[in-house]
Order: structure tokens, then sequence, then C-alpha cells
């Protein structure tokens, strides 16, 4: 008879361990002569058991084996085999029609009447029993048993295997923060080679007259130290997608719990990479000095987070740039290019800067704005060089998203930081992938920017009014908004709606040193280069405008973008489109024209704008500041925007006449 897995952990952790035992390669060659073999009369079992400090945090200290009577251990022994065997003889005979609460079999066994027949012969009173903590673990516990219900009301229906298997859990399992750990894990053929390493390791202790749990006094590190060697002793390459749930429980005392963890394919793909590259050692010093469970290695790979071990402390340096690149691809998922990007800019810093400054940025770019505003300056610079490309920046500081305001990972300077203090070379185990332009919004604006520019007044123009300006902090929000104004004339994209998502954070305020930066990079790429982008990648938009908008209590309200849209109609219908370009869009971006006029036309179709406490609150934001130069800017905008579509509307009719 084939005998299954279950899908509960206690359970197959005891059916591995027996599979173990019987010399077995595969878990799913088990069979019922192979329990049968390797159990015998149960001595061997229970004297191990009766051993083991596990034991009674299995299955509490009320059990056969454990109970602290005067009974002789001779004694304990004898009737622990003789009730193991009984249940092991029973698998397949129970007689209670209800399904097995662990493993789903379709009877379940009578304790009671099974430990009448096999215990009272041995001399044991002839008490009732039923299946409770000292016979499965966290049989019906919640905090404590009486809290459980329904399974306080009446005790768990169980079969014989699941009974029988759990009494080799001892030998399968290890101690974890004062919890012992099963394993449980998408792998068969890892989960299994998992048990094994642990029963191996039981048995090697067992020969030398170790009882204490594996793992106890070894903390938080004592699992991933378990997996590590396992891993290093793996023959086979780790299974594609394996990923491992480590089960941490107690059953003693009155607090009996249970946690789950899942230690996910990448943490594990991180261990199985790290150990096969010899840096099992490496790995094993660091995690001994982990104290706090929280920033654990452990943890850290199972929740996807960077290791603070990694780094430079004081008189550490941190790991060694090969173990540190397998964590940054593996667990973290950041590019092998973008580890490049970051050591050539750590190189570079190293090869431009005097030695004190260089050692003031390696301490500070974490958290100075000053040193990280060396850097920049130091990428502009590797830019005009060809060192660096606007792609290898945006990839680094991953900042494609810009939902709202153009942003950037902070945490990317940690791996500057970290190349900063590893300049000597740069480990990789891949080739970095050619670039693949990929074309944002910021590129998009960028292109649109200097093209419309260098057609007006030329590129030496561009070089000195914009570039040069721009080394100087002299290019602000209103140069911006003044690009936007004249953009929103001819190209989609530029409405008001499109300067928040990409110049304003959450909160409201405006933030544009990130994408004029970023616009610096691309033009002194282009310019550096000499090839200027080509316009037609640049008059569609790229994004998908599907995204959901949620209005800011500043945007103009529906009623007063209505009343806009009407001066308009009238404007253009007295004087005709041309007239509007000339005599009001180029007034407004002259300052010639501004809230005045636009207050006027506003009380001609609108007279409560004549009123003055109307209008003074009609230019305050919702903080309570003053919103003039906004609400100029979203009027002006509206207007140009308005203009726009007019006049393609008229193109459309012109070419199909
Ligand atoms: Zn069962």
């Amino acid at each position: 008879m084939k005998i299954e897995l279950t899908g509960n952990p206690f359970v197959d952790t005891g059916l591995g361990v027996i599979a173990t035992l019987a010399g077995l390669d595969k878990i799913d060659e088990l069979t019922y002569d192979h329990l049968v073999k390797v159990h015998g009369h149960g001595q061997r079992i229970a004297y191990w058991n009766s051993l083991f400090k596990s034991t009674s945090m299995i299955f509490t200290i009320n059990s056969l084996i454990t109970h602290p009577s005067k009974k002789q251990k001779k004694k304990k022994i004898e009737i622990y085999s003789a009730m193991t065997t009984a249940f092991l003889n029973n698998i397949g005979n129970e007689t209670i029609h209800e399904r097995c609460e662990a493993c789903g079999n379709e009877r379940s066994l009578d304790l009671d009447v099974v430990a009448r027949k096999t215990l009272v012969p041995l001399g044991e009173k002839d008490n009732f029993r039923a299946v409770g903590r000292d016979w499965f673990p966290l049989a019906g516990s919640l905090g404590s048993d009486a809290q459980a219900l329904p399974s306080a009301s009446r005790s768990p229906n169980i079969c014989a295997k699941c009974l029988f298997a759990v009494h080799y859990l001892p030998l399968g399992t290890m101690l974890l923060d004062g919890r012992l750990v099963v394993f449980q894990s998408t792998s068969q053929q890892f989960w299994y080679g998992l048990v094994q390493s642990i029963v191996n390791e039981v048995q090697k202790r067992i020969s030398a007259g170790v009882v204490e749990t594996l793992g106890s006094k070894e903390g938080s590190v004592a699992a991933i130290r378990r997996v590590m060697a396992y891993l290093h002793d793996m023959r086979d390459d780790l299974p594609l997608g394996a990923s491992l749930f480590v089960w941490k429980f107690t059953n003693s005392g009155t607090s009996p719990d249970c946690k789950i963890e899942e230690v996910p394919n990448s943490a594990l793909m991180f261990l199985w990479k790290s150990v096969r590259n010899g840096l099992k050692d490496e790995l094993e010093k660091m995690i001994v000095k982990d104290r706090n469970p929280r920033y654990s290695l452990l943890n850290s790979i199972s929740t996807g987070h960077d290791y603070s071990r990694l780094y430079p402390f004081r008189k550490e340096r941190g790991a060694s740039p090969k173990l540190y690149y397998i964590y940054q691809t593996e667990v973290r998922k950041i590019s092998p290019r973008s580890l490049k990007t970051a050591y050539n800019i750590a190189k570079y810093a190293e090869a431009k800067l005097e030695k004190k400054q260089f050692t003031t940025i390696q301490k500070d770019i974490i958290s100075d704005k000053t040193a990280q505003n060396s850097v920049r300056r130091l990428m502009i610079q590797m830019v005009e060089e060809n060192l660096l490309t606007f792609d290898d920046y945006v990839e680094l500081f991953q900042t494609a998203n810009s939902a709202n305001g153009v942003l950037i990972n902070w945490n990317s300077w940690k791996l500057i930081q970290y190349y900063l203090h590893h300049t000597s070379d740069f480990y990789s185990s891949e080739s970095q992938p050619a670039s693949d332009k990929r074309r944002s919004e910021v590129s998009r604006i960028a292109t649109l920017i200097l093209l419309e520019y260098v057609q007006k007044k030329g590129l030496e123009r561009f070089r000195n009014d914009v570039l040069d300006q721009m080394r100087h902090n002299k290019i602000t929000v209103y140069w911006l908004r003044r690009q936007f104004l004249l953009l929103a004339e001819r190209y989609e994209g530029f409405t008001y709606r499109d300067w928040r998502k990409l110049c304003m954070l959450n909160d409201g305020r405006e933030f544009v040193d990130e994408l004029l930066f970023q616009m610096r990079l691309l033009w002194t790429e282009w310019i550096c280069s000499g090839t200027l982008p080509d316009i037609n990648n640049a008059v569609t938009l790229v994004y998908a405008d599907t995204d959901e908008y949620i209005k800011s209590d500043n945007d103009l309200s529906d009623s007063v973008r209505g009343l806009l849209k009407l001066i308009f109609e009238d404007y253009i219908k007295k004087r005709g489109l041309e007239k509007f370009a000339v005599n009001v869009l180029q007034e407004l971006r002259k300052n010639n024209k501004g809230l005045h006029w636009f207050r006027r036309q506003l009380s001609q179709i609108d007279p409560k704008f004549t009123d003055d406490e109307f209008w003074e609150s009609f230019l305050v934001g919702v903080n309570g500041d003053s919103f003039r130069t906004g609400r100029l800017f979203q009027l002006h905008l509206e207007m140009a925007n308005l203009y726009r579509r007019k006049s393609f509307k008229q193109q459309l009719q012109i070419s199909s006449k």
C-alpha cells in the first residue's frame, strides 16, 4: 500500500523522516511496508523520543513518553512503543465514519478503544482517552483548548496514519527563536531533500550523544543556516519556482501557537546562487550578527528588502561585490545594468574628486543633498563624455512612473554608496543587455522644448540660454511653465492635468527639480552626441491617458472652464483664430495681458466676477496662500489648449475639403 503525503506539515514531516530512515531517494516511493520496516516494534523511536528535548514541545508533558510520573523509563518505553505500533497496525482499519481532520481520510481512529485494548493489558488505568495536544500537535488549540470551538467541544477526528506519523517529528524538526520549525515547499523534491538533511544531522547528533534540539542556542539564524547547508550539499539545481514555507510552532505549556512564513523563490535563488558561488562562509559571518529577527537576513530576503549588513558600517566594508551583486539582482530584482551604472558613477567620482571630497561623499551620499548634487554634476559630465546615457540614469533611479511628479527612487543612492566603497572591481555574472530606448513622457517634453527652441533661435542660443543657465540653477519652475504654455498651443499633453502629473507632488506642492535634471541629462546627451531627436517621435503622446485623475481643490472648476470656452468661442466668432493667437495668447505670454483681462472677460458673462471679495477668493489657494500666479497659469493654459483644439479642427476641415 502506497503512503501518500497529506498536506498537513506535521504529518508530512513525520512521513519524510520515515522515508529518510527507510533510505528512500524519493518520497513518493514510500509504502506501508516501509513504515513497518522502519518502526519495527517501536522500541527505537520510543528510546529516541524519550531523550529528545523537542518531544515535550511537540506532545506536551502529558504524553505517554514525556509524562513526569514516577514510572520507570523502561516502562514508559514499553507502553509508548506498544501504542505507536497499535497506530501503525490500525492504518486502514479505522472504525469512526468521520473524515480525518488532518488529511481528509474517510475514516478516523477510535483512540479510546485502541488505547484501552493496548494499554490496559500493560497495567495502565482503564481511563477514557481522547485526541488532544498530547496525541497530535496543536489539536484543537487556539490560545487555550477551551477557546477553540468547536474543537474544544469534542476532540478532533484523526486517522491512524496521521496519529502514527507525527511521532517521527522530533527527528525532522529544529528550533528557531524558541519555536519548533517544520517546512513545506511548492517543490516536493526540494522539501524532501531538506527533511533528509535535517534527519541526517539529528542522527549524527544522536550518535554523538547530543539530545538538544537542532538549532538551539542559534537564535533566529538556525533555519537559514540549515537551508544553506542543504543547498550547499544539494546535487541538483534549485527546482524552478520552488519556494519554502516555514511553520514555526510550539505545542507546549498553556500557549500553543503557530506562525507561517514564506521564503519566496527569489530568496531561495539568492541563497542557492550565493552558496554555489562559494559565499557560504561570508554569509555565515554576516548572519551571526543578526539580533533583531525583523532585520535579519532571513526576513530581508523573504520580504525582498535591502539587508543592512551588505553596506559599509564603521570599520566594516560590507559585502563582497559578488555577494552584493547576487543579493541585489536576485532578492531586490535590480537590473545588472543599474548596478553597472552605479559602479561607473562611483568609479568616475573616485577619479575626478579630491580625496577629501570623495571621502565626504562616501559618507554622506545617502542623506546629504550637497553630496548628492556633487554626484549629479558628475553625472552631467559623464553624459558630456559619453560615459552615461539618459536611459542608464532612468533605469538606475527607476523614474518611469510619473503619476505624481517626476520622482526618483531614493534607495538608488544606496547602490552608488556601496560602490563608492568598492571601486576596485565590478562583479557581474551576465552581460548588461543593450539599452532598450525607452520613450518616456520626459523625453517627449525635452524633445519638443529643444526643437522648438532651436527652430526659433538656433542651437547656440539653447546652449547659452538653457544649458549654461542650468549649470547656475537659473532655470526655474517659471521657465518651465512658459515652455508648457507655448507648447500647449501646438501639441497635446500640456494641459493643467499633465502639469500636475509631471510637476506636482501628492500634497499639491510644485516639484520640478528632478524633471529639469532629467531633461538636462537628455539635452546634454543629444547635443554632445550631435544627434538631435526626431520630432516625429514626440508629436504623439506616449502614455495612455486612462489612469484616474483625482481632482485637486485648486483645479479650475468645470463652470469656470465652461465660461472660458464661451469667451474663446465668442472671440473667434467675432475676430477669428489668428487674431486670438496674436492679440490674446501672444499678449498673455508677454505679460501685456493678465488676470485683469481674464476678470473683465469673465465679468461680462458672469456678474459675480465683478464682486471684489469673490475675485480675491478666486485668487487664493485651498491652503489659504496666494494663488495668483498659479491661477493665471491655469487660465492661460486653458486658453492655449482651447486654441490648439480649434486650430487642429480647422486644419482637418481644410485638408478634407
Ligand atoms: Zn489522517
